[in-house]
């Protein structure tokens, strides 16, 4: 076994620090500050490539395997969270869905624009009264003619605001339950659509997430994504990759909590010496050390089961799942290693804690990742 990086990947791991260093770093206070990232980072992250990684180049994407991708989702995430839940969506759930179910031309009308960051894909599964329980949504879809008659409204939808496209999941049958759900591509300036931005988040503050409702909205039959009732599969597939791409976000946290309590541990004295004498101190930083590498070794083992084409949905799970708890943990201990100072945001801890937060919570909350793990083991499904 070979946990070493090729040079290619190191390459693009280093391309992703410089890009963090130079275009998201010196704004990311200011963004968060002001509840939205400038929009342009979207075209710089499409002309670096980023937005187009494990896309085949025929359709503008940057190729590249899910361990390149993880090594730039992890980047992103170690500088700014807000920056790095666009890429997973865009591209994660939304280029990527385009890639595996899409028609010859869906894939020519999409890919190119969103890989390129000219156009921002948004995923919208969640509705105001099904969260974890996605699969009983309440958004109709009735065909009439050549078309689909779109009604009903999502909630919490990353990229919403800004979002040229939705990959939209909609009841189109009776079928009960996630056999009636089929996905559905509708562009945002669709007659019937609105949207509304949510303010107040607790963190990922620079990301704009918004509520959409749809009244009466028109696509085309071709606006259908795979085959009517599978919806909720192509939903599924897309989450089990992109639960990889939060995991590798949350590394990126961890790591960046690591970085900034060994560096203010050896700057701050305390009782005559730098805090980092302390053993204390010493003990909240191994503890994210041991996180960091865990949650690592974790996703980068989804990476690698993806790019073997083995099965991997439970794996990402576990990576999710831990990575996502140890995030939240890591940035709380080094919160703790700043002391007051961690708890404004001109340090940056607390930031890191807020963004790390919501990652227990989407994608599957860390309790139905468990019930997935569960499932697995034991055959019985718990949910
Ligand atoms: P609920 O499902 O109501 O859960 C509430 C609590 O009950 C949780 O603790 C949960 O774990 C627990 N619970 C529920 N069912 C069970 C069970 N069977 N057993 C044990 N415990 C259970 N959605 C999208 O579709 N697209 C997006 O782009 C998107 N982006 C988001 C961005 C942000 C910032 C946020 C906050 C959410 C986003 N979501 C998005 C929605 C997110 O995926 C949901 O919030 C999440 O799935 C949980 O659903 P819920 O909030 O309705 O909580």
């Amino acid at each position: 076994m070979n946990l070493g990086l090729s040079a290619e990947q190191a390459a693009v791991r280093q391309l992703a620090r410089d890009f963090v260093e130079r275009e998201i770093a010196p704004h990311m206070v200011a963004w968060d500050r002001a509840e939205e990232v400038d929009r342009g980072i979207v075209k710089k992250l499409g002309e670096v490539g980023f937005l187009g990684l494990t896309v085949d180049e025929e359709y503008g994407g940057s190729g590249g395997d899910h361990l390149a991708y993880c090594l730039v989702t992890e980047e992103l995430g170690r500088g700014d969270s807000s920056v790095r839940g666009i890429v997973s969506v865009s591209l994660g759930l939304v280029a990527k869905s385009i890639a595996a179910w899409g028609s010859e031309e869906q894939k020519r009308r999409w890919l190119p624009g969103l890989t390129a960051g000219e156009y921002v894909g948004c995923f919208g599964l969640t509705e105001p009264g099904t969260g974890s329980d996605a699969g009983n949504l309440t958004t109709r879809a009735v065909r009439d003619g050549d078309e689909y008659v779109l009604s009903g409204t999502k909630m919490f939808i990353t990229n919403g605001t800004w979002a040229d496209v939705v990959l939209l999941f909609a009841r189109s049958t009776d079928a009960p339950g996630h056999k009636g759900v089929s996905a559905f591509l509708v562009p945002t300036d669709t007659p019937g659509l609105t949207r509304r931005t949510i303010h107040g988040k607790l963190g990922l503050r620079g990301q704009t997430t918004a509520e959409l409702v749809l009244e009466d909205v028109r696509v085309p039959a071709s606006a259908l994504l795979g085959e009517e009732g599978k919806g909720f599969s192509v939903a599924m597939s897309a989450l089990a990759k992109g639960r990889m791409s939060v995991a590798a976000g949350c590394v990126g946290i961890a790591q960046a909590a690591l970085d900034a309590a060994v560096r203010y541990a050896g700057e701050r004295e305390q009782f005559g010496k730098s805090i980092a004498h302390h053993q204390l101190v010493q003990e909240l930083i191994s503890d994210i050390a041991v996180d960091v590498d865990a949650a690592r070794l974790l996703t980068w083992r989804v990476a690698d089961l993806i790019d073997r084409g083995q099965p991997f949905a439970v794996e990402s799970s576990k990576a999710k799942l831990f990575a996502s708890e140890a995030a939240v943990r890591a940035a709380n201990n080094a919160l703790q290693v700043f002391g007051g100072y961690g708890y404004i945001d001109e340090y940056p801890a607390g930031k890191l804690l807020r963004d790390a937060r919501v990652m227990t919570l989407y994608e599957g909350t860390s309790q139905i990742q468990k019930l997935l793990i569960g499932r697995a083991l034991t055959g019985v499904s718990a949910f």
